[in-house]
């Protein structure tokens, strides 16, 4: 008989539900044991890197009713954004959706992320509103002042996702690399958590749908649909949450040598409901496709797994008695969190990228190579970047499942995510 959501809320409820995170489980498997049914209700996956496709949704009262008509562009802390939707006519109200990807028109390499991230942590934000009539106003406000503070992630939680390598001489700029990606094929960057990423748990989402709860960025959310571009073969989510309980320490902006990029941190729950379920979740990197990319023009000149590059190196380490205090520093300048700065390295806003690594011995990881058949030969590309922190992913996962046993957190019926409209036939 299948288990229904019912039952695993039941046995939630009643302190007695086992709860296992999708890379330890995958471990089980590779060490032979054999879990069954009986040993686990829900596994929990997540994943956490650049996700470019998602924006805050905020309202707040700008002023006294009556001061301005209405807004016509907007700026947070120097980022723009459009008012509306609703035209809040001499309300003195905005409404506003800001995108993580814009950046500041002053502050160079703070973008739509950081400033997420600084509205979480309190901060005050600067608000800059050109009225109908001519004016700029200016205030000052935090996110307590706003009725609505939520993120979309309008294309989040792909199933997995892609290596880059540039295939020509020279240098590439790319949102997938903090530098640039040297070529003919000299080194690579690549995205996605594998095993512990959720939708490869649940690839056919017979377990996971419209209406499942989440954490995003560590406050409860839902899945709302199918995100953009989602296809069978590289589904992706919509997901939502409000941003008064999220963590600071999951979210944030990044930079790349191609603009400011957004970071988020999401966990999902996969209910196992039956065999199929299981045997989804024993998924194992070795098993999961990576395809090599051209960053030139996005074709697949290549395919690998998550195996070659997901292998008890999640962590960045940092060794302070080998640091020489170069008067230029390399990882100074090029780490995308700036988490380097006058030989003091602040841990924890590092989120394992790895490229530290590649130019001082200072810092330390093995990052793997990509092992393809590229152009007709055998090649073995350094992995210079990661876009996805599988470290901090699994901290989310494992903050599920101790949320899901101390009765915290139930899990929700759900809605089957369908594809309505087949767009990539
Ligand atoms: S971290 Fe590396 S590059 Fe930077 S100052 Fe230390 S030794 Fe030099
Ligand atoms: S791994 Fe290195 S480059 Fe990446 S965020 Fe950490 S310190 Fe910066």
């Amino acid at each position: 008989m299948k288990r229904r959501i019912e039952d695993i809320n039941e046995k939630i409820k009643k302190g007695d539900v086992a709860v296992i995170s999708a890379d330890d489980l995958s471990d089980m498997v590779r060490n032979g044991e054999d879990v069954k049914i009986k040993d686990v209700d829900v596994v929990t996956t997540a994943t956490r890197g650049c996700m470019s496709g998602t924006a805050a949704d905020l309202s707040f009262r700008f002023s006294e009713p009556g001061v301005f008509e209405r807004g016509k562009m907007l700026r947070l802390n120097g980022i723009p954004a459009l008012p509306g939707s609703a035209p809040n006519e001499r309300a003195g109200y905005i409404d506003t959706i800001v995108y993580g990807t814009q950046e500041s028109l002053h502050n160079p390499g703070y973008g739509g992320g950081h400033l997420f991230k600084d509205l979480v942590k309190g901060k005050e934000i600067e608000v800059e509103v050109d009225t109908t009539d001519g004016r700029t106003l200016e205030e000052t406000i935090t996110i307590e002042d706003m009725n609505t503070a939520r993120i979309i992630g309008f294309r989040n939680c792909c199933k997995n996702y892609q290596a880059f390598a540039n295939s020509k001489e020279g240098s590439v700029k790319t949102i997938f690399h903090p530098k640039y990606l040297e070529g003919p094929y000299k080194e690579c960057s690549f995205a996605g958590c594998g095993e512990l990423n959720p939708i490869q748990n649940d690839p056919d989402l017979e377990a996971i749908g419209i209406g499942s709860k989440i954490l995003m960025n560590g406050a409860e959310g839902i899945i709302l649909g199918h995100g953009t571009k989602s296809s069978p073969e590289h589904p992706f989510l919509m997901t939502t949450a409000e941003m008064y309980d999220m963590k600071p320490a999951y979210m944030g902006g990044t930079v790349t040598s191609a603009g400011v990029e957004v970071l988020n941190t999401i966990a999902i729950p996969i209910p196992i409901l039956d065999e199929k379920t299981l045997k989804n979740a024993k998924v194992l990197d070795e098993a999961i496709d990576l395809p090599l990319m051209d960053i030139h023009d996005r074709r697949e000149i290549g395919i690998s797994t998550y195996g070659m590059v997901w292998k008890n190196n999640l962590k960045v380490s940092y060794d302070p008695d080998a640091c020489k205090r170069c008067d230029e520093c390399l990882v100074e300048e090029y780490c995308p969190e700036g988490c380097f700065k006058d030989y003091i390295f602040e841990e924890e806003r590092c989120r394992n990228c790895g490229f530290c690594t590649t130019v001082c011995d200072t810092f330390k990881c093995d990052m793997g190579d990509l092992h393809v058949i590229c152009e007709g030969k055998d090649m073995r590309i350094p992995v210079t970047y990661r876009a996805s922190d599988r470290m901090g992913a699994r901290k989310a996962s494992l903050e599920l499942k101790d949320r899901i046993e101390s009765g915290d957190f139930l899990l929700t019926p759900f809605e089957r995510l369908e594809f309505k409209r087949r767009w990539w036939e």
